[in-house]
């Protein structure tokens, strides 16, 4: 067995959004520098590898999505390996460690990853490296970073004991090691060079400051000028002062091409990925501009497509990147004269990445531009180590090293990531900054598709299906200027030709079809979020503000199977409702009291946050969902204990998700007479039992 074979070790990603697969493959790029070869690979193409028999140790990044659910890419894989026939000892022989995604702020905290860690533990696989567990809610790289860099180490003695107790394997080990050693040496050396880089860079600083400019840059001499207090372009003492940790600048592997060949007129994605092209037939403003925020609705025609839906999917959304930050993207990287360039991306020579494949070969620089790269996204740490290489100016150097490195990890928490900063707003803060496209093609993330649940059941409108969304915005920060979300702005203002506030007669019937806006959209089915199957089981929904989307499909659905069938007996609905002001964002005020006279809707239950206490005795009026749940707590409790029914919660995953589940303890901790612990367990057993369910999203 060669040397490369004893050094090789397997990546395996289980990926919804990408991040899970941009972590392996940094792992993977990694890997080289530190004397390892490794194959990457999505879990749903895991059959290449037989991991039945697999030796070579196993890195498994995976991220959880839904409902705790492991990622769609993953589910084979999981259902695999829960085959209830498989021996206890069937993983004995393999080696794996484990990183596991996830976000806090959603119940069932990385479980993606913990399924199949645990399944794997229960089939006698062992772990190599302790397993780590990654928060979206505080910033992934706060424990991703720290894994990766002891996962070497582990890997290390994992080879190393593979090697001693094979003969054969010894001299590899040699290898692997020199191979360890000659790159550790070289990183040294790199760290001794970038210390030095460092002092340099500290002393330029220091001069400046003490009137002998080194720098002739205008945004040094205001920095100067102002008071001492740390912002994205400049740090404060301690971190101005101190030596810095900084990470490993990542290996370039890619090489950008531009061919003068003339792509005007790509203006579309392709629909490789599923997604139909759609026309929007509607779209009403469901609040009043006085409101504090703006919710649309919109119509969308299936019927050419005949997209089938059941009320608890939601459709995924392509949206562009806007066309002025493209613009300014290419200005700012000099690159504007050549956006109708075809791109060939190829891997450098000797490289074992990838060439991501959301970057297609021969479209042009604006086309990639402005649907394939999340151009929106907060540059992560190592993106932000290699754009400093590519910047002149060294008090901007300075503060870029400073704002990846371990002692200026709050300042890249505050000015980048909570911040929402974006490539471009760095490229504006950091003029001297110019990074080679290759750059930005190896570090900026796959643009995501955007989700949408169905607010609207076919039975009530076939051949259609309704959204509902906020208009995201984000004030201005001394960071960024003010914006809207990329989707949500976008749709805003791709309808604003059809749009109409509420209660108004649509004049569409006078546009074509041709002339309607259009969208593209793929179906993405819930696996759990739907009305029980049995009519008779009893409902309880919760979806505050545009939480309430799903719950109008559920509803138009009940209408017409009650409409239907009058015979039948139909179970109990609760809807518990919220929004700010009665008058000015109350969503489907009109079609929720249809249902509730018509009988579709048992109860409804709304608060308003911000009205004004309307009459005496009302101090303790309920202000959100949870306070309404509470004074129903009875009802709720028997509803879950006793009738065997369901509860339904969506919208905001950050606050009410959480705020409602404290509630559901309270409540059923109260009723059974137990303690928390207990009422934990209990409310897992309604999780498990699918009679909890959550649609949340932040
Ligand atoms: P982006 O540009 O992606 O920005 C959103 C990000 O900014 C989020 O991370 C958010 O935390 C953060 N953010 C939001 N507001 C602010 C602020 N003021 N300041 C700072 N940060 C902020 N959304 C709906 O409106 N209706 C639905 O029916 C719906 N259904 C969904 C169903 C599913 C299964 C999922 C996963 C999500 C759903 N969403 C829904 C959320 C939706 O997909 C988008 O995330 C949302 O519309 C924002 O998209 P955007 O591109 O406009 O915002």
């Amino acid at each position: 067995m060669p040397c490369e074979v004893a050094a090789r070790f397997l990546i395996f990603y289980g990926s919804q959004r990408g991040q899970a697969q941009s972590i392996a493959e940094e792992i993977c790029q990694q890997s080289a520098e530190h004397g390892f070869t490794a194959d990457v690979s999505c879990l749903s193409n895991q059959h290449k590898y037989n991991l039945d028999s697999e030796i070579r140790p196993v890195v498994f990044v995976v991220s959880t999505t839904g409902d705790g659910d492991p990622p769609d890419t993953a589910q084979k894989f999981v259902r695999k390996i829960k085959n209830k026939s498989l021996p206890h000892d069937h993983f004995s022989h393999l080696r794996y460690a484990l990183l596991a995604l996830g976000d806090t702020n959603y119940a069932n905290f990385c479980n993606g990853g913990k399924t199949i860690d645990n399944r794997l533990q229960q089939l006698g696989a062992k772990h190599f490296y302790a397993t780590g567990h990654a928060d979206d809610g505080t910033g992934l790289e706060v424990v991703v970073d720290p894994w990766i860099e002891g996962l070497w180490d582990a890997l290390k003695k994992t080879f190393s004991s593979m090697a001693t107790s094979d003969q054969l394997g010894a001299d590899l080990s040699d290898r692997t090691q020199e191979n360890y050693h000659k790159n550790a040496s070289d990183k040294e050396k790199n760290k001794s060079d970038l210390e030095v880089d460092l002092h340099l860079l500290k002393l330029s600083e220091v001069d400046s400051q003490k009137g002998r400019a080194i720098t002739s840059d205008s945004s040094d001499a205001e920095t100067l000028s102002t008071a001492l207090v740390a912002s994205l372009k400049q740090s404060v003492p301690p971190l101005s002062e101190c030596a810095l940790n900084v990470p490993a600048l990542p290996a370039s592997y890619l090489e950008v091409l531009l061919e003068q060949v003339s792509t005007e007129g790509e203006t579309v994605p392709s629909d490789k990925e599923g997604f139909h092209e759609v026309s929007i037939s509607k779209a009403v403003q469901l609040t009043l501009d006085n409101a504090v925020k703006t919710a649309i609705l919109l119509e969308l025609d299936i019927s050419v497509q005949n997209i089938a839906y059941q009320p608890g999917d939601a459709f995924d959304t392509l949206c562009p990147n806007r066309a002025s930050e493209v613009e300014e993207l290419l200005l700012r990287l000099d690159l504007q004269t050549q956006k109708n360039c075809a791109v060939q991306v190829n891997l450098l020579k000797n490289n074992t990445a990838k060439v991501p494949l959301h970057i297609p070969q021969n479209g042009s620089l604006q086309f990639i531009l402005t649907w394939c790269l999340e151009i929106r996204s907060a540059p992560k740490k190592a993106f932000v180590r290699a754009l400093a290489d590519f910047t002149q100016n060294g008090s901007e150097k300075r503060r870029l090293l400073e704002l990846c490195s371990k002692e200026g990890s709050a300042d890249y928490n505050s000015f980048i990531r909570d911040a929402n900063v974006c490539l471009l707003d760095l490229l504006r803060a950091f003029p001297s900054c110019l990074p080679p496209l290759s750059l930005l093609f190896e570090h900026l993330p796959k643009l995501q598709p955007r989700a949408y649940s169905a607010a609207s059941s076919s039975l009530q409108h076939p051949g259609k299906v309704h959204f509902v969304f906020n208009v995201v915005e984000f004030p201005v920060r001394p960071e960024h200027p003010a914006r809207t979300g990329l989707c949500t702005g976008w749709l805003a203002d791709h309808v604003s030709s059809i749009l109409r506030p509420l209660g108004t007669v649509p004049a569409l019937e006078r546009l074509g079809t041709s002339a309607l806006p259009k969208v593209h959209v793929r179906p993405r089915p819930s696996s759990t979020f739907h009305l029980p199957a049995d009519q008779s089981v009893p409902v309880v929904m919760v979806g505050p503000g545009t939480g309430v989307a799903p719950f109008i499909g559920f509803l138009q659905q009940r209408e017409k199977e009650r409409e239907a069938n009058q015979e039948a007996t139909f179970g109990e609905t609760w809807l518990f409702f919220g929004c700010r002001h009665k008058d000015k964002d109350f969503l489907f005020r009109e079609e929720l009291a249809r249902f509730a006279h018509n009988g579709t809707l048992s109860h409804l239950i709304v608060c308003f946050s911000r009205d004004e206490p309307d009459a005496v005795g009302t101090v303790n009026r309920p202000t959100y969902v949870q306070h309404n749940l509470r004074l129903h707590a009875k009802n709720v409790a028997s509803i879950l204990l006793k009738d065997k029914g369901c509860l339904y919660v969506c919208g905001d995953a950050k606050n009410m998700a959480k705020d409602v589940n404290d509630t559901l303890l309270e409540i059923i901790g109260n009723e059974l007479q137990i303690d928390k612990l207990d009422a934990m367990k209990t409310v897992a057993g309604l999780r498990e039992e699918k009679r909890y369910l959550q649609d949340i999203w932040s």
